[in-house]
C-alpha cells in the first residue's frame, strides 16, 4: 500500500463501519469506487451468487481501490452454507392450498400441487410430527403430520405459490449435515487463494462447524460466524469464543424464529460479541426499500440508527448495493445515519450502557486506561501499535471517545480491522525502539489527520516490539512543531 505524504486516511467521521455486498449493481470498478467514496469500509462477496471469475474481478478492483486511496479495505467472502431447497415442478411452480396436505419425498420426478422432491436424504427419518418446514423465506408454512424414511406428509398452515428450488428452513431440528457443502469447500479454497480477509460461514449450527472451517482455512483470513439458526443461538457463547467476528443474519434468523424474536436476539448477540471484543455486524433489510426507492423509510433509518446506538461494529447492506437501483444512495444514507447518531451527545453513554469491564490482563487494564484518559483530558487519537490486531480489538472494546489509529506491519491485519469499530489502520514498517515508536506515532497522526501541532495523542504498544501479547506500554505525548516540520519537509 502506498503512503502519500499528504493526508489520505481521511477518517470518515464515524466509528461504525459499513459493509456493502457486491453484485450486478455494483461490481463495475467505477461503481465500487463510488461506493467506497460514499463510505464503504468493507465489501462482501456473496458466494451464493455469481461465478468465481466475477468474484476474482471484484476483488482485483477492490485491491486497486486500496492502492488508489492508500487505505486498507476488507473483503469478506460469504459462503452459501447448507441451504436446503426443494426440487423442481412440472410447470415450474404450483399452488399449495391453505390447510391442504402437501408431501415432500425422495422421488426426483417434477412436483405438482400435492408433492415435490426434497433432495436432502438426511432430513428423512429425522423430522417429527409437529415440526415446521418453512418455504420461500417463510412465506409458506408447513407442519409435519407424519414422517418416515421416504416421505414427509405435511399440512399447510399457510399455503401459496411454490416454485422450482425454493429455499426450505427447518427451524425445529438439528440437521446432521456438515456446515460446509462441497460447493462451500470449493468457494473457501477460492476465497483463501484470492486473499479474502474474512470468510463468513452460513447456517452455523454448532461450535464444531467453526472448528471445521477454521481447519480448512489453514491460518488464512478471519472467520465470521453468521447467527441465523436457533441451534446457533443456543450455543452462542461457544460459537463466539471460536470465531473472530459475528454476523446477526436477520434474514434467515427471522424465518427460523418469529420476527419479534429477532430484535431482542440482535441486542443479545451484539452485547455478547462486544463483551468478547469480537467485531459484530448487523445485517439484512437495513435499507431494504432502497432496492427500488432513492429514499429509505423512517423505520429503516431508525433501524440503522439503533444498531449504531447499540455499538455494533458494522452495519451491512445486502441487495441494496448488490442488486438495487440506488446502491450509492444507500451507502450515502447509511453513512449519514452513522455520522449523525455519533454526533448525538447521548451516543457514547448509550453505547457504553453495555458494561464491558476489562478482563484481568495488562492489555485490558491499559485499554481501559486509554478510554478513561481520552474521557478526562483532550486527546485527539489513540495510536495502537499491533501485529495481530488483538490490542486494537481490546481498545475498541472499550468504545473510546476518540479515533483509534492502528499502526501495523501486517497488511492483512490492517485490512481485517476495516470491520472493527472506530479503528483506522495503516500498514507501515515495523518499529524497533521506544523513541522510534513515539516519533512515528506523532508523524503518522499528523500525516493521516489524527492530530495537529499541540494535540495530545496516546501511544499504546508492547515491549519488546513484535512480541504477541506483550501490550505493556502507554504513553501520552504532545505533537510539537518539530514533527510538523519533519512531516512537511
Ligand atoms: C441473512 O440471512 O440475514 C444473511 C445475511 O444471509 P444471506 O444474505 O446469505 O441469506
Amino acid at each position: 500500500m502506498a503512503h502519500p505524504s499528504t493526508l489520505s486516511l481521511d477518517p470518515r467521521g464515524r466509528k461504525v463501519k459499513i459493509l456493502a455486498t457486491v453484485g450486478p449493481a455494483s461490481r463495475s470498478p467505477e461503481m465500487l469506487d463510488r461506493l467506497f467514496r460514499a463510505g464503504v469500509d468493507a465489501f462482501r462477496v456473496n458466494m451464493s451468487h455469481g461465478e468465481h471469475a466475477d468474484h476474482a474481478a471484484t476483488i482485483t478492483a477492490i485491491r486497486e481501490l486500496e492502492r488508489r486511496y492508500a487505505r486498507p479495505i476488507a473483503v469478506l467472502a460469504d459462503l452459501q452454507g447448507p441451504k436446503l431447497r426443494v426440487g423442481t415442478f412440472r410447470e415450474g411452480q404450483a399452488v399449495i392450498r391453505h390447510s391442504g396436505h402437501f408431501t415432500l419425498d425422495r422421488n426426483p420426478a417434477p412436483g405438482d400441487e400435492n408433492r415435490v422432491c426434497l433432495p436432502h436424504p438426511e432430513l428423512f427419518g429425522l423430522m417429527e410430527k409437529g415440526q415446521r418446514l418453512l418455504i420461500n423465506d417463510g412465506k409458506i408454512r408447513l407442519k409435519v403430520l407424519r414422517a418416515d424414511a421416504d416421505e414427509i406428509l405435511c399440512s399447510a398452515e399457510v399455503g401459496g405459490v411454490i416454485s422450482d428450488r425454493k429455499g426450505v428452513n427447518v427451524p425445529d431440528a438439528e440437521i446432521p449435515i456438515p456446515a460446509l457443502t462441497d460447493k462451500d469447500r470449493r468457494d473457501l479454497a477460492f476465497a483463501v487463494a484470492q486473499g479474502a480477509d474474512w470468510v463468513a460461514l452460513s447456517f452455523v449450527q454448532r461450535p464444531e462447524d467453526i472448528a471445521e472451517a477454521r481447519r480448512l482455512m489453514g491460518g488464512h483470513g478471519a472467520l465470521c460466524a453468521k447467527i441465523e439458526k436457533p441451534m446457533a443461538v443456543r450455543r452462542l457463547d461457544e460459537i463466539i469464543e471460536l470465531s473472530d467476528g459475528i454476523m446477526v443474519a436477520r434474514g434467515d434468523l427471522g424465518v427460523e424464529l418469529e420476527p419479534q424474536d429477532v430484535p431482542p436476539l440482535q441486542k443479545q448477540i451484539v452485547a455478547k460479541a462486544r463483551t468478547a471484543g469480537k467485531p459484530v455486524i448487523v445485517a439484512t433489510q437495513m435499507l431494504e426499500s432502497m432496492i427500488e426507492s432513492p429514499a429509505p423509510t423512517r423505520a429503516e433509518v431508525s433501524d440503522v440508527a439503533n444498531a449504531v446506538y447499540d455499538g455494533a461494529d458494522a452495519v451491512m447492506l445486502s441487495a441494496e448495493t448488490a442488486a438495487g437501483q440506488w446502491p450509492e444512495e444507500a451507502v450515502t444514507i447509511m453513512h449519514r445515519i452513522g455520522v449523525q447518531v455519533e454526533q448525538d451527545e447521548t451516543y457514547l453513554s448509550r453505547v457504553r450502557f453495555l458494561d464491558t469491564p476489562p478482563e484481568k490482563t495488562t492489555a485490558d487494564a491499559l485499554s481501559h486506561a486509554c478510554m478513561t484518559i481520552a474521557d478526562t483530558v483532550r486527546i485527539s487519537a489513540i495510536i495502537v501499535f499491533t501485529g495481530s490486531g488483538s490490542t486494537a480489538r481490546r481498545v475498541a472494546r472499550e468504545r473510546p471517545s476518540v479515533p483509534v489509529m492502528v499502526l501495523t506491519p501486517e497488511k492483512k491485519t490492517a485490512r481485517r480491522l476495516a470491520l472493527l469499530w472506530g479503528a483506522q489502520a495503516v500498514a507501515t514498517k515495523d518499529i524497533g525502539s521506544f523513541e522510534e515508536m513515539i516519533a512515528k506515532g506523532k508523524r503518522m497522526a499528523l500525516r493521516y489527520g489524527f492530530g495537529q501541532a499541540g494535540s495530545k495523542v496516546i501511544a499504546l504498544a508492547g515491549v519488546p516490539f513484535g512480541t504477541p501479547g506483550s501490550t505493556n506500554l502507554l504513553h501520552v505525548v504532545t505533537i510539537s512543531g518539530d514533527e510538523l516540520e519533519r512531516h512537511e519537509g
